[in-house]
């Protein structure tokens, strides 16, 4: 099998040649945990998690690192307006994130560092920086300086002498140059912080980064995910500081980054005012058709979010389940591979619409398919088309079932009683009774389906 990727470090598609075969490294920048993740974080989320799932195809031993910071000014910012400690804070939107994360079908990560775990080696790596010549301490900040660096701007293809000529006149006297980041910096009053050798304070966001991919994943990675905002600076910081910590060997292979998930064109963004979050979403919406809806665009193409495109995902998710469930009576095949109209798309750089629309040529050979034989395989490739996609994860009759919170006026059991009834009053001849059981149902969104298997039913 031979994947290809889009290398955002130098704009070409490469084939994907593993630095080790027997243990595949993948590190994704994570959430930052003050408050409900949005629908844009979702769509970078599963984006790697299906990246994640093509490589496990792949390889053997994959090694995927997802972090959460969790130190932030922003978090800072978040606790004392709540006026709860920051440990209560996060480890609340870090459980939050785990319950939205499980209902589009993510996969657990091999690890989950939090930043705050990592703060001795963070502040090692500063040290080696210092003597290095890379970083400098300046008024209780530690520096790093981006002219020590011979190809700082490489990953985001942008010059130093432009960055000086777009920078902004409020850079801080005490940077020698107006592009140099912060590595560390002092805490007072309520802020957290650790002792270390320039004082009482913080880590600066990039350097979490660059420490836990070198603790967990080694100094060179396969691939470093996140959303395009984070090419410049949090990326080429990043490869600014583990380069020159580890005397200039490579950071990553391949650099992959996702589009933006856009409103009304819009960049999705909390400092915007213009996002929805996962979880308000998963409220009327279930998650394996927010998942579709993430998943239907290229991750390099913006995807523009509407209520509509969502209709679309959950009728598209319908039609699966809808073939799934015409062939439930029949086996799940052994033998059956993932099919390659699904497997040939994903491996060039995740192409996942066509991947999508490769599940819909299945279900419509499935449904019309005569032979048993040919249905077990059919909705057998269909499934493992799906779980590749962290889609079609679960029993039809559960999809089908789905309600929003808003509607469960009727639970699963009063239906099943109601439907049973009904089949009372047909076997006793008492038409009108029965009639009355199905429009009462219709009303409440309830669909009867009455087929040689018995009553079957959907909610709307
Ligand atoms: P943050 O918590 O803001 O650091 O974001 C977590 C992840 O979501 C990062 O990989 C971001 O690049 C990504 N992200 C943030 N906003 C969007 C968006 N509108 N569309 C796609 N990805 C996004
Ligand atoms: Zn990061």
């Amino acid at each position: 099998m031979e994947l290809t990727l889009l290398n955002t470090r130098t704009g070409k598609k490469e084939k994907f040649v593993p630095l080790d075969e027997k243990r595949i490294t993948m590190y994704v920048c994570g959430p930052t945990v003050y408050s409900y993740i949005h629908i844009g974080n979702a769509r970078a989320f599963v984006v790697f998690d299906t990246f994640y799932r093509v490589l496990r195809e792949c390889y053997e031993n994959v090694v995927y690192a997802r972090n959460i910071t969790d130190v932030d000014d922003k978090i800072n910012a978040a606790a004392r307006e709540n006026k709860e400690p920051i440990r209560d804070l996060t480890d609340r939107f870090i459980d939050i994130y785990h319950e939205d994360m499980a209902q589009l079908n993510t996969l657990q990560p091999t690890f989950e560092p939090r930043a705050t775990d990592h703060i001795q080696a963070m502040i090692k790596m500063i040290e080696k920086l210092i003597t290095k010549g890379n970083a400098y301490e300046a008024e209780g900040h530690v520096l790093f300086a981006v002219e020590s660096m011979q190809d700082y701007g490489a990953l985001s293809h942008r010059k130093l002498e432009d960055m000086l000529a777009g920078a902004r006149v409020e850079v801080a006297d005490y940077k020698q140059h107006p592009g140099d980041f912060v590595l560390w910096k002092p805490s007072t009053g309520d802020t957290p912080g650790w002792e270390s050798p320039w004082g009482y304070g913080r880590p600066g966001w990039h350097l979490e980064c660059s420490v836990m991919v070198e603790a967990l994943l080694g100094e060179t990675i396969d691939i470093h995910g996140g959303g395009q905002d984070l090419v410049f600076p949090h990326h080429e910081n990043e490869r600014a500081q583990s380069c020159c910590a580890h005397d200039g060997k490579d950071y990553v292979k391949y650099w992959l980054h996702n589009a933006f998930l856009t409103i009304s064109g819009e960049k999705m963004a909390k400092s915007e005012d213009n996002f929805f979050t996962l979880r308000d979403i998963l409220q009327h919406a279930p998650g394996e058709a927010v998942r579709l809806a993430l998943l239907s665009g290229h991750y390099r193409t913006q995807l523009d979010w509407s209520e509509d495109n969502l209709k679309q995902a959950k009728a598209s998710i319908d039609s699966l389940y809808t073939a799934l469930r015409g062939a439930s009576h029949l086996p799940i095949l052994e033998d059956v591979k993932i099919p390659e109209s699904v497997m040939t798309p994903l491996l060039d750089d995740l192409n996942t619409p066509i991947a999508i629309s490769a599940l819909h040529d299945i279900a419509r050979r499935l449904n019309k398919a005569d032979s048993d034989t040919e249905k077990a395989r059919l909705k057998t490739e269909l499934l493992k088309g799906g779980e590749i996609l962290g889609l079609l994860m679960q029993a039809p009759e559960a999809w089908f079932r789905w309600s929003s919170s808003e509607e469960q006026s009727l639970t699963d059991e009063s239906i099943g009683a109601l439907i049973a009834e009904r089949l009372e009053a047909r076997k006793s001849k008492d038409f009108a009774r029965a009639d009355e059981i199905r429009n009462q149902l219709q009303e409440a969104g309830i669909i009867l389906e009455d087929g040689p298997e018995g009553t079957l039913w959907k909610r709307a």
